[in-house]
């Protein structure tokens, strides 16, 4: 479904994303892992056109869309979150998930296919659908929900999930991930999930990548990602609390 070649991003004379490569099957939930700062957050703004790539290539169902603005990779059925959610604040839930259906894989839709999509989304992911219902007051669990609900709007074969910048305890990560799973089984969707914390990612991908510094250092099976020596000292060197959680 996927397929990233060489995927390289430089800021200035530094190198954020260097020679990426892997490939997501129609149907997988493929694990992005790696430490804060390694290029996660990245390679889905290369992907979801957010940045343009310095090189290399991104195809999407055989297309390449490796420098498509963020508006066309969304029309072709590309979703992401974001890892800090800026909803509009002085809409409802439904009006910004409304809003998001708009911009989605279907062009030509109107205002009441937008707002049953925004209500079956929000119900997918176990906010409140009513009309009264405001963002006010959702916390960090809620405000990633949104997020997903968002991104659901829009239709998408593929979803990009970036993880949450911490304000999940771990009984709400661990619901994260059975969300993502029940999306997958639901609807059908490709999920792509970034997240730096290891242990409750690996309990629902088939696959997993691993990114140090801009590039891959591991990729494969989670049990077999974890046993490996380059994975533990990355995590050991850096981050021990992310390893297992
Ligand atoms: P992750 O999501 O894995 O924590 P990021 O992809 O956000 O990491 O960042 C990777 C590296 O690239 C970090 O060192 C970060 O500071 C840098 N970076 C990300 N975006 C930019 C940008 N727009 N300009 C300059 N540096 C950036
Ligand atoms: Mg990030």
């Amino acid at each position: 479904m996927l397929k990233v070649e060489q995927l390289t991003k430089s800021f200035g004379g530094f190198t954020a994303v260097s020679n990426v490569s892997f490939e997501v099957a129609e149907g997988e939930i493929l694990g992005l892992i790696g430490p804060n700062g390694s290029g996660k957050s990245t390679v889905f703004n290369l992907i979801a056109g957010a940045l343009k790539p310095s090189a290399g290539s991104v195809r999407f169902r055989g297309a390449e869309i490796g420098s498509h603005p963020a508006y066309r990779v969304a029309h072709a059925g590309i979703a992401r979150t974001y890892q800090i959610p800026r909803p509009f604040r002085k809409l409802s839930l439904l009006e910004n998930v409304a809003l998001a259906a708009f911009y989605g894989a279907n062009e030509r839709i109107n205002r009441q296919k937008a707002f049953s999509l925004a209500s079956e989304s929000l119900q997918l992911v176990n906010l409140p659908t009513e009309e009264s219902a405001r963002v006010e007051g959702l916390g960090a669990a809620g405000l990633k929900k949104l997020e997903l609900a968002r991104a659901l709007a829009t239709q998408p074969k593929l979803l990009l999930a970036d993880e949450s910048l911490g304000g999940l305890d771990h009984s709400e990560m661990d619901s994260a991930a059975d969300l993502l799973a029940s999306i997958r089984a639901r609807r059908g969707i490709t999920v792509v999930w970034v997240e730096h914390i290891m242990g409750v990612l690996m309990r629902v991908v088939d696959r997993c990548i691993v990114l140090d510094h801009g590039e891959v250092i591991a990729q494969g099976k989670p049990a077999a990602v974890a046993r490996d020596p380059k994975v533990i000292e990355v995590y050991l060197g850096t981050d021990a609390d992310a390893f297992s959680y």
